[in-house]
């Protein structure tokens, strides 16, 4: 692979890439990320995949703790999750796969091996579209996840709630050349996982950790320079973070005249630096071996397809739908990091059909992307908010029924997805009086005050902005009520009458 290779393309990233050529040098980039599966049990057990916030080694199985005797037993559905992120990957879906033991020796391990998927996995060659950068992904693998251990004192504590957790472990191409680029894989990443219905993707609860490997050479270089893998990194901060800090590490050393050593290599969030934990091991290392107690995975087209037919809409599928409203990037961005909105608002552009759907649709989405997205409401849970109840709300305001205050605390209210915007417009004494019969009523009124005498006569001499008092006039009487555009009306033609 030739180093002059950076992809040309007009993303962020590329941009960011720049900077490190400033040095002569070039980071090259590969990422394996882990993540959790988000199905009901273990990979291999019937203890509970949910761990969060568990006492220690509550959930788990006797396989989890690996006592002799114990059967390992394949989830099903961590299998058709797996196929599902891989179909989110643009990856070759392998119908014959089969699980290896990893063997090394570690207290959160009991069994000493890990089963894994080394010489088939489950998952072949696919890509991603991170930002704009295509990022090609080797292969993915089906594994358990190992315990967990805390040091107190001079104790180590094993909780094994977490062993056997089943997670698809996503390997990735050096194809990254940024912490830039790295960090547009991790979460595109995240979303394709979010989107497929495959994880969580919560990070904070470990649902997805990074592994990173960066090499750095010369700009044109034949040969790519000696990797560090930084392990276990949990934040797309700490990618970040951590991929400058060891280009520039790395880049040091060679000025120096030194050499890079193979290794890996912990994040110290606190310290901002990577530290060397232990030399890199070699395949051999692991004794890769077949696992004997679960049988090879052997996949039918039929089950592929079934899975293929019953697809989520991935994020591609939702910006076609929403192409034709020419919203901003950044606004399209936005929404796609919250699947239900995301989900809500193609539900929305389905139902009413465009171009006719147009106006209301870009009414939601406006709602979506300033009240809803803003800080103070973006935590809030959106499942409850209702389709027919957004638009109902939209059409109401378009037809100049509500001002858009009172449009958004209706929507506030709508989360609860308890009522009608109608009912609670009534209820909340928010409608706008727009019938003209009613208005002209209060804009006779207006005009026969002494006050409004002034403005009547600059009106009839031409002065067109003394129609603002008026207005005002009319709000006023009305307690803030009328429909402003219609009483304006109201008041020209009568004045021009
Ligand atoms: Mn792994």
């Amino acid at each position: 692979m030739s180093l002059n290779n950076v992809n040309g393309r007009g993303s962020e990233a590329s941009k960011e890439t720049e900077k490190y050529l400033i040095y002569g040098y070039l980071p090259t980039i590969g990422i394996e990320c882990h993540v959790q599966l988000a199905t009901k049990t273990k990979l291999f057990s019937g203890a509970d995949n949910d761990a969060r916030e568990a006492e220690p080694n509550s959930k788990t199985s006797p396989i989890d703790f690996a006592l002799p005797g114990m059967l390992p037993v394949l989830n099903k559905e961590a299998v058709r999750l797996a196929v599902r992120l891989g179909l989110a990957l643009n990856a070759k879906i392998n119908l014959r796969s089969r699980f290896d033991r990893k063997h090394y020796f570690y207290p959160d391990l009991p069994k000493g091996y890990q089963i894994s998927q080394f010489y088939q996995p489950i998952i072949g060659a696919g890509w991603v579209d991170a930002g704009g950068l295509k990022v090609r992904v080797e292969h993915a693998h089906l594994e358990e996840d190992a315990g967990k251990l805390t040091h107190v004192g001079g104790a180590s504590l094993v909780d094994l709630n977490r062993a056997g957790t089943p997670l698809l472990e996503i390997v990735s191409m050096p194809d990254m050349h940024s912490a830039a680029d790295a960090k547009a894989y991790c979460l595109e990443l995240q979303r394709l996982a979010i989107y497929a219905g495959a994880s969580d993707a919560n990070l904070y609860y470990g649902n997805m950790r990074f592994d990173v490997n960066i090499s750095v050479a010369k700009q044109g270089a034949k040969k790519l320079g000696t990797r560090a893998e930084i392990k276990n990194l949990n934040s797309f901060r700490s990618v970040e973070r951590a991929v400058e800090y060891e280009f520039e590490r790395q880049v040091e050393l060679l000025e120096k005249g030194e050499k890079v050593k193979q290794e890996t290599r912990g994040w110290s969030e606190a310290k901002g630096k990577t530290l060397p934990q232990r030399s890199k091991e070699e395949a051999q290392d692991y004794r890769y071996m077949p696992e004997p107690d679960v049988p090879p995975v052997v996949l039918s087209r039929k089950f592929v397809d079934e899975i293929k037919a019953n697809m989520p809409l991935l994020p591609e599928k939702h910006r076609a739908c929403w192409a034709e409203l020419g919203l901003s990037q950044s606004v399209v961005e936005a929404i796609l990091d919250n699947l239900i909105l995301a989900q809500k608002l193609t539900t929305v552009i389905q139902k009413l059909g465009l171009p006719e759907g147009r106006e209301i649709a870009k009414i939601i989405t406006n709602w979506f992307a300033n009240i809803l997205l803003s800080e103070e409401n973006a935590a809030k849970d959106f499942h409850q908010l209702e389709v027919e109840a957004l638009i109902e709300l939209a059409e109401m305001t378009a037809e100049k029924q509500l001002n858009s205050n009172s449009a958004k605390d209706i929507l506030l209210k709508l989360l609860d997805g308890k009522k009608r915007p109608k009912a609670l417009a009534e209820e909340m004494n928010l409608l706008q009086v727009s019938d003209s019969g009613e208005l002209e009523i209060i804009v006779d009124k207006v005009l026969g005050l002494p006050e409004s005498a002034q403005a009547v006569s600059d009106i009839k001499a031409g002065q067109m902005k003394a129609i603002g008092f008026l207005v005002g006039q009319v709000m006023k009487e009305s307690k803030g009520k009328a429909n402003p555009s219609v009483a304006s009306e109201i008041i020209r033609r009568k004045i021009n009458d």
